[in-house]
């Protein structure tokens, strides 16, 4: 089928289907189609490492949008189908089986995958990664059978799953090569936090360690080699070393491609005619000031609206103050900002940290608020992403201090 002057979206997840959407809420009337490797409805990813993996809701309420809303909407939905190649100059796109697609206007939202451990025994069975519903199922057995877990990596995934775990009532061991958990992201202060909850909840962290080996007999994991020598048993082992993103098709395109498929703040590629969104876009944005590629569910559900709007003509800029939550244990909590790592000045706290009821706020050293994170305080994240968005100076003191609204510090 030709499809010369219509809009195709490649990587059928929550940004894919999420442009399809607002292409047909911003009036686009023509051929769009959607393409994606799995054969699954849309879906979104934060519950496959909470309330699904803990068996807390099925398969149902994970789906973006129900089978028939497709149909609805004229949305040609292909799945179970992997593109194979893009050809900018044809305009087409190559499909698994051999067929060929016509596009006006392309959209990459391929996401991301998880960084593999290029480990002895990483390839044993009961050596799981977590990305897909499927991944989640194969977890949650896993986990509901198994005495002893072993987490590699502390990042967002391994706590996460550590947590799951822990209330299935696993022992589980934390194996991170850094000093604290989510060292990086959240810099040493908020790190603790984090250390804290798990120690408190009975999980054996080990920090800065390396791992050497995943050992195992016929075929199946029976625990980890420490460079140390120091060995974890384990029935299970879960790997959550980050992702990379998913860029083959854009390199292979003759696209630029650095840590992500780049980007304008329209969301346009070095190909006038192609767009990226979601985890794959290293995109311009405004308020940082530079290309960000951010992995995370509030990024993959707005970002792909502006796409649409620049697929249509209209002049877009997308500037929102980038976010993502957690829950883990009794802790929920929300982030609005963007930090390097290692670079704020310091954190400043509201509220009791050590009962885990508090907000922190990465400050830069001229006192502007780089990015705030509420735990277990609800209704001030808009506050908090409006103090980020500012970029003035704000008082320690008036941060700090409870009674302060922060909306009115917001001026809003
Ligand atoms: C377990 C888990 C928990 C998470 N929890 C949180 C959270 O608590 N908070 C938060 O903010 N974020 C969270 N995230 C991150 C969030 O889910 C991602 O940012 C989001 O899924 C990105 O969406 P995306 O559509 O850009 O990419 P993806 O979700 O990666 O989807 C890309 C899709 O494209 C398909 N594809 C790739 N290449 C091709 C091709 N050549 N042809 C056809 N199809 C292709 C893939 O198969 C995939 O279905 C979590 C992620 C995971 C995995």
């Amino acid at each position: 089928m030709s499809n010369k002057h219509g809009m195709v979206i490649v990587g059928a997840s929550l940004a894919g289907a999420r442009a399809a959407e607002a292409l047909r809420e911003e009036g686009y009337g023509g051929p769009l189609v959607l393409i994606g490797a799995e054969d699954e409805l849309p879906y979104e990813r934060p519950p496959l490492s909470k309330d699904y993996l803990m068996g807390k809701h099925g398969r149902d309420k994970l789906y973006f949008q129900s089978r028939e809303w497709y149909g609805e909407h004229d949305v040609d939905l292909r799945l179970a189908t992997i593109v194979t190649g893009i050809d900018p100059a044809k305009h087409e796109i190559a499909l698994s089986g051999g067929n060929r697609l016509g596009y006006a206007k392309l959209l990459l939202t391929t996401g991301s995958s998880p960084r593999r451990l290029p480990l002895p025994g990483g390839d044993l069975a009961d050596v799981l990664y977590l990305r897909t519903v499927g991944d989640s199922d194969r977890i949650r057995s896993a986990i509901q059978t198994a005495s002893r877990v072993a987490v590699i990596g502390a990042g967002w995934i391994g706590l996460e799953t550590t947590a799951a775990a822990r209330t299935a009532g696993a022992q589980v061991t934390v194996l991170e090569t850094a000093e604290l958990p989510l060292l990086r992201v959240l810099g040493r202060e908020v790190a603790e936090v984090f250390a804290a909850l798990h120690a408190q909840h009975g999980v054996d962290l080990r920090f800065g360690v390396q791992v050497q080996e995943i050992t195992g007999t016929d075929g199946k994991a029976d625990g980890v080699k420490l460079a140390d020598g120091t060995r974890v048993d384990a029935d299970v082992v879960i790997v959550g070393v980050g992702i990379t993103p998913n860029t083959n098709l854009a390199v292979a395109a003759g696209l630029t491609v650095d840590n992500g498929v780049v980007t304008d703040a329209g969301l346009r590629t070095s190909d006038p005619d192609i767009f990226a969104a979601g985890d794959v876009a290293n995109a311009f944005h405004p308020l940082v000031g530079r290309h960000i590629r951010v992995e995370h569910w509030a990024n993959a559900r707005h970002q792909p609206v502006a796409a649409a709007r620049a697929m249509l003509g209209q002049d877009v800029s997308y500037d929102r103050v980038p976010y993502f939550y957690t829950d883990q244990y009794d802790l929920g909590m929300e982030y609005s900002g963007y930090v390097e790592p290692g670079g704020y000045s310091e954190v400043v706290f509201r509220g009791d940290v050590p009962s885990r009821e508090f907000i922190a706020f990465w400050m830069a050293g001229d006192g502007r608020v780089l990015a705030g994170m509420n735990v277990n305080i609800w209704d001030v994240n808009d506050a908090i992403a409006a103090l980020v968005r500012h970029g003035v100076p704000f008082s320690k003191g008036a941060l700090q201090d409870g009674s302060v609204p922060l909306d009115s510090l917001a001026g809003a």
